[in-house]
């Protein structure tokens, strides 16, 4: 099995550094951008991309966190509201066939 390349970076790269104790974050933001570009460029190189953004889409809404899968966690959050609607659209097709 292959080892993901996030085990090999900081952590801040994908969730970004710790807020002070104002509560702000010290990243400008085109640091932010930046940073979660650099992270999604990783991934999008790793070979278990498509399971690692699977495993996320199956997650509560609010659970997101941080670039998973070359994706934001606003991303995901979109992505699983759109299978939902999807889901829920073919639903009554399904159900008379
Ligand atoms: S796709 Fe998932 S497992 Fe791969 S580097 Fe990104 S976060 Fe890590």
């Amino acid at each position: 099995m292959s080892t993901p390349p996030c085990t090999d970076t900081k952590l801040e790269l994908w969730f970004g550094p710790r807020p002070d104790a104002t509560g702000r974050t010290p990243e400008s933001r085109a640091e932010h951008k930046f940073r979660e570009s650099r992270a999604k460029s990783i991934c999008r190189s790793c070979p278990l991309l498509v399971g690692c953004l699977e495993n996320e889409l199956v997650r509560p809404i609010g659970h997101q966190f941080g670039i998973v899968a070359a994706t934001t966690a606003a991303e995901r959050r979109d992505m699983i509201r759109a299978r939902r609607a999807a889901a829920l659209a073919v639903a009554p097709v399904a159900a008379v066939a």
